[in-house]
């Protein structure tokens, strides 16, 4: 396939109207909720319980993606999530080097806890840079940390099915049908991740530590988890910051991660299987050393680490540079021949091609040829392709980037000791000609950039970037299948598990060029499959 139908598909104005009334009125009764913007700054985050919320971005329609594409999309996963850490993350930036420190310390105290969760989320756009050929699905990037948005995704599902089952969609186009719309489970497939974790560490009673940002507005997304943990399976939560925990958080002498001192606690100190980090992916959450020192007692600790600073540095963009270079990718996926013969690791070479046609070119910006060689620098080379370039620093949450005319005058600027902080990566060209009607809350309309609907709704051409959970619980023997002892891998053969499942739509207005749903860049979607 070439080409996508052309969306969205034409309505009436009352019908605009119509569905745009019936959505955000099931996104308020179905918790597809955001936080409301926090008052004009200068003002502290509202620490009392909320007693408003308003409904999260979404689109009415769902986008159109190739079948075979999102299939690809899940296939690919198993491949992922087997696709751990352990490559060197090298010279890199001030906050990176911080978190690095800490791992390196730990390591060499002995690390309590071999097990590790990753909650992973792979992100991808469809790539259409010629129309007679067909289209490919490309990787954006890895998260490895703080993956987000899976809950509120399948309220987005569950919000399309609803307005096909109430509508039919006004018989506007032959694709939307129920049999085009995948279902999805995310929140039961990202819980099943931290489920294992805990049953894992074997302790009656203990809790998971969500570790969450002051302020976040993204709470409900996080809430759904809460819930699906404690009504499906009994396991209890402890939501801390960073600087709560700088005060509840403590180490028993075997290392045991305890929490005083909190009304969420009982009154006693309660331990900690797994921690998840909803929050320190960033240098906004470490303002202070006092920060790091909380997040370094965190790891320390003997509850498993969703994900540790080992894994959340294997998902830096300068690690998934490192993996394109030849061979290091088939050496993680083939593993070392022990994890193979487990059968762990059973990756056929049409597998590791596929994950390698998923790739962009990308090269650091510090490369440097060697001397008296004719091969252009990595800065060189930026700067005559930019036009065809993102540049990425080691960085998450969105708005990072640099993009194509903005490169030249960010080369001249940047600081020759930051070159090694950023990679560049050649652009993806999503398929032209697609649009949507998406949906803000609180928008009339008025400072839209598009045609305006009934309700709110403002058309616009759109790019989707679809993202696929996956988790993994693994111990030493299996972080990329790099080299370990033997004993070590023996002795862990039977910790890995891995689960798949889960898949997220954002969708932004081609205008403008990062996708971060929180930064108000984006709305939530799902797809039809054409
Ligand atoms: P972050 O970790 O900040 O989300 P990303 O690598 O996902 O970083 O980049 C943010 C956004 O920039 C993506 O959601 C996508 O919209 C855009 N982007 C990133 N890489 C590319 C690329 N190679 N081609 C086109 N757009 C890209
Ligand atoms: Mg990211
Ligand atoms: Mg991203």
């Amino acid at each position: 396939m070439s080409r996508l139908p052309e969306w969205p598909p034409s309505i009436s104005h009352p019908e605009l109207e119509h569905l745009t009334n019936l959505a955000t009125t099931y996104a308020l009764s179905h918790g597809l909720l955001y936080l409301p913007p926090h008052p004009p700054s200068g003002a502290p985050p509202p620490t009392q319980a909320p007693s408003s919320a308003i409904h999260a971005p979404f689109s009415i329609f769902p986008s159109p993606f190739p079948r075979t594409l999102f299939e690809k999309a899940q296939r690919l996963q198993r491949a992922y999530n087997s696709d751990g850490a352990e490559v060197g993350a090298g010279r890199v930036d001030e906050f990176t080097g911080e978190l690095w420190k800490i791992w390196k310390s730990l390591r060499d105290e002995g690390i309590e806890q071999e097990l590790q969760l990753g909650i992973f989320r792979s992100d991808y756009l469809l790539h259409a840079s010629d129309e007679s050929q067909p289209m490919l699905l490309k990787q954006v990037e890895f998260n490895t940390i703080s993956s987000s948005f899976g809950a509120l995704s399948e309220r987005v599902s569950a919000l399309h099915n609803y307005l096909y089952a109430s509508t039919g969609y006004f018989n506007s186009s032959p694709y939307l049908k129920p049999e085009n719309f995948p279902p999805n489970r995310t929140t039961a497939a990202v819980v099943e991740g931290l489920v294992a974790a805990h049953y894992a560490y074997g302790v009656k009673d203990a809790r998971i530590l969500f570790v969450v940002q002051a302020g976040e507005r993204n709470v409900f997304d996080q809430r759904w988890l809460d819930y699906e943990l404690l009504e499906k399976h009994g396991i209890h939560i402890i939501r801390q910051t960073l600087p709560e925990l700088a005060s509840s958080a403590h180490l028993s002498p075997t290392r045991s991660l305890l929490i005083s001192d909190s009304p969420q606690s009982p009154p006693n100190a309660t331990e900690i299987s797994t921690i998840y980090f909803r929050a320190a992916y960033t240098p906004t959450d470490f303002p202070t050393p006092e920060h790091f020192s909380t997040r370094a007692l965190l790891e320390r600790s003997r509850a498993t680490k969703c994900p540790s600073i080992q894994l959340q540095l294997a998902g830096g963009k300068m690690v998934q540079m490192a993996l394109t270079k030849a061979g290091v990718l088939e050496r993680f996926l083939n593993g070392d021949g022990d994890a193979q013969a487990d059968g762990m690791f059973a990756f056929g070479e049409e597998e590791v091609r596929e994950v390698r046609e998923s790739w962009m070119g990308m090269w650091r910006l510090g490369d440097n040829p060697p001397a008296g060689s004719a091969t252009p620098s990595g800065m060189e080379r930026a700067a005559m392709n930019h036009a065809n370039l993102v540049l990425k620093p080691q960085r998450e949450g969105g708005g990072n980037n640099v993009y194509k005319s903005s490169i030249l005058p960010f080369l001249e600027t940047l600081p020759e000791r930051e070159r090694e902080a950023w990679i560049a990566m050649e652009l993806i060209e999503p398929p032209v000609s697609v649009g949507g009607w998406l949906v803000r809350a609180g928008s009339t309309g008025s400072s839209a950039t598009g045609p305006t609907g009934g309700g709110g709704a403002v058309k616009s051409d759109i790019v989707s970037e679809l993202g696929i959970f996956g988790w993994a619980l693994f111990g030493p023997g299996q972080v990329g299948g790099a080299a370990q002892t033997k004993d070590v891998a023996k002795n862990s053969e039977t910790m890995m598990r891995t689960g798949e499942g889960g898949w997220l739509v954002r969708t932004k207005g081609r205008e403008s060029d990062e996708g971060g749903v929180a930064v108000g860049f984006s709305v939530l979607d799902s797809v039809v499959l054409i």
